[in-house]
């Protein structure tokens, strides 16, 4: 099988976990994990930086630190990988379900506005969702695929309403927005470091933020929020979330080169764009203003006219011709666990997740291979 995003292990990986295996630093306690955060906040531009073991925890911890409570409301798109939708429940609070834009793919600001302005209301203690009658306390927006979302504008709406932001950039290292790393625009940013991200360390996350504050007290709750080193006083219920030093071995070597593996993704997602520019009815990824991605999963859409049994049997065919084809997620309103949640105008994200198709996007997808998909894409959709 063609992979769809396979790490490229040809680094000094192996010297990296060698010195882990031979200094006896293997866990949390180790000279990586430091090294790790130190050249992560160097690479996107943030003052402080928290390793932690992925994503996931990552994105609950952050959403924590910022303040959110249990009885709050964060506001999600309902196109997305479903952590960080998961995240906030995790803190007990609740996911309010906002559409995508149909050509960003990415949450509809003007939806967000309009949600904010009309459906909220604001009292002395925050501002409430005149629905549900309880506090929306944030914004989780999330960049996708290697793009990214109106990030400025986001935060400046936040901000105008008294609400966090906690940016999802699971899938976003190296990206940029109007010059800047995304992740460092809200009150704090989430790295991934899966095995299919596009810096790896085996699994892993990183949350990054310019708040000493919420810095200082996500660092604490990853680390069994304990007051004093010596008398295991815990102030509160905190969490073993912490990085190992062998996985921020591997990610450290990683991201020495972060720059080939992007260029190489460009490169990938250009060839696609230009391939799939004759082929009529195929909707190339998104080129967005205003922002330099990394193009994580280079994703198209398929013909206008296509519904979902169309797309499944698509993605059937490419994986019988051993090439890692998939979908874009399953909407989050219609997923068990959250058929009951708040989900505002929920128009365009559905048609997207019919007819969307990520192709192999690997840094080592070689041209011969790269090839082989797009002949293949091509009969296939026209079978
Ligand atoms: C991968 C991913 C996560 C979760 O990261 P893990 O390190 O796998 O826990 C969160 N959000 C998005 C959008 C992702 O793609």
């Amino acid at each position: 099988m063609i992979p769809l995003s396979a790490p490229e292990i040809a680094g000094n990986e192996w010297k990296y976990v060698k010195e882990c295996l031979d200094t006896g630093w293997v866990s949390s306690a180790g000279p990586f994990v430091t090294r790790f955060e130190t050249e992560v906040s160097a690479y996107v531009g943030s003052t402080n930086a928290i390793a932690v073991a992925n994503g996931t925890v990552g994105l609950h911890a952050a959403l924590r630190a910022v303040g959110v409570q249990p009885g709050d409301e964060v506001l999600v798109p309902n196109l997305t990988f479903v952590a960080p939708v998961n995240a906030i429940v995790y803190c007990q609070a609740h996911p309010v379900l906002m559409d995508v834009h149909p050509h960003s793919w990415h949450i509809d600001i003007e939806k967000v506005s309009t949600f904010l302005a009309k459906e909220c209301a604001p009292r002395d203690e925050g501002l409430f969702n005149k629905k549900t009658g309880r506090r929306v306390c944030a914004i989780l927006p999330v960049h996708i695929l290697g793009l990214a979302c109106e990030i400025e504008e986001i935060v400046a709406l936040a901000r105008r309403y008294g609400l966090k932001v906690v940016e999802d950039a699971a899938e976003a290292l190296g990206v940029r927005y109007r010059g800047r790393h995304v992740g460092t625009f809200g009150d704090m940013g989430v790295l991934s470091f899966n095995g299919n991200k596009i810096v790896t360390a085996g699994g892993g996350g990183m949350i990054v933020s310019d708040n000493d504050a919420c810095s200082d007290y996500g660092r604490y709750l990853t680390m069994q929020a304990k007051d004093d080193p010596v008398e295991y006083f815990h102030g509160e219920i905190g969490y073993n979330y912490r990085l190992s030093n062998i996985q921020a071995a591997v990610g450290v070597a990683q991201l020495e080169r972060i720059a080939q593996f992007i260029a190489r993704k460009r490169a990938i997602a250009e060839t696609y764009r230009a391939a799939f520019a004759e082929c009529g009815g195929i909707t190339p990824m998104p080129n967005l203003p205003d922002v330099e991605p990394n193009y994580w999963l280079y994703t198209v859409l398929l013909h206008e006219t296509t519904d979902l049994s169309r797309r499944q049997t698509i993605i059937r065919e490419l994986n019988a011709r051993g090439i890692c084809a998939r979908p874009l997620w399953h909407t989050i309103h219609d997923l068990p666990p959250y058929r009951t949640c708040q989900a505002y105008c929920i128009e365009h994200s559905p048609r997207l997740y019919e007819r969307g198709v990520s192709l192999p996007s690997s840094a080592g997808l070689d041209q011969a291979h790269l090839m082989k998909c797009i002949a293949d894409f091509k009969q296939v959709i026209n079978g």
